[in-house]
């Protein structure tokens, strides 16, 4: 079987991370977070690209492709699985370039989810994130400005480029987490996808 995959995009805050652990309790998709693979990679003794993602992740700036899609490639290989939420990614053109050009023939996109909710209740919390100890580079007011310009400039425009294809799933993310999962939860189940029996 072909593998499945669901793209999670949404503005730094809007709540992809907790969702994705959400819905892969309930149905059968792996959780892949480019970032927290990134971030992986960063920590890896010996990493070449360790440097370079730091810099790139405090910045808010996105990582080339090349590195990004190869570590998601990998990780969906070691999974021995068949379907994917992959979250925060992609996030400009080169990402959407880079991942069509290798992985659009050995993957089925099945749709987009995409968190929406305001600047304001994703940067406070972001910073509440940050102070509860997340640990972040990124999670201060300095990064998350320019995390939001990335996300207004680069990642937009590809959430637009497969809305004109229908495949954009919109859902509001203001409210408690299990809210939105009820919304979250109708997008899977349209296309027919069951739950884990348990
Ligand atoms: N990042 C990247 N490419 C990706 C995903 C993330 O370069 O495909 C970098 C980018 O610098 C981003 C940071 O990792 O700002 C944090 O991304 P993450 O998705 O973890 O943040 P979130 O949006 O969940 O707050
Ligand atoms: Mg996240």
């Amino acid at each position: 079987m072909v593998p499945e995959v669901v793209f999670v995009l949404g503005a730094p805050g809007s709540g992809k991370g907790t969702q994705c652990s959400l819905i892969s309790k309930e149905y059968d998709f792996v959780h892949l977070s480019a970032g927290d693979l990134l971030r992986e990679e960063r920590q890896r003794p010996g990493s070449e690209y360790g440097e370079m993602i730091e810099e790139k992740i405090r910045n808010g700036e996105i990582v080339p492709v090349e590195v990004t899609c190869s570590l998601i490639h990998k990780a969906m290989q070691n999974s021995g699985k068949t379907r994917f939420l992959i979250d925060g990614f992609p996030r400009n053109k080169d990402n959407l370039d880079g991942w069509n050009r290798v992985m659009f023939d050995k993957t089925k996109l099945l749709f987009v989810l995409f968190f929406e909710c305001s600047r304001d209740i994703c940067t406070e919390r972001c910073l509440g994130r940050g102070a509860a100890g997340s640990g972040r580079s990124d999670d201060n007011l300095e990064s998350l400005q320019k995390r939001f310009n990335t996300y207004l400039n680069d990642t937009l425009p590809i959430i637009n480029h497969y809305d004109e294809q229908n495949l954009v799933r919109r859902i509001s993310a203001e409210v408690a987490p299990e809210k939105v999962f009820e919304d979250v939860k109708i997008a899977f189940n349209n296309i027919g996808l069951k739950r884990i029996a348990n």
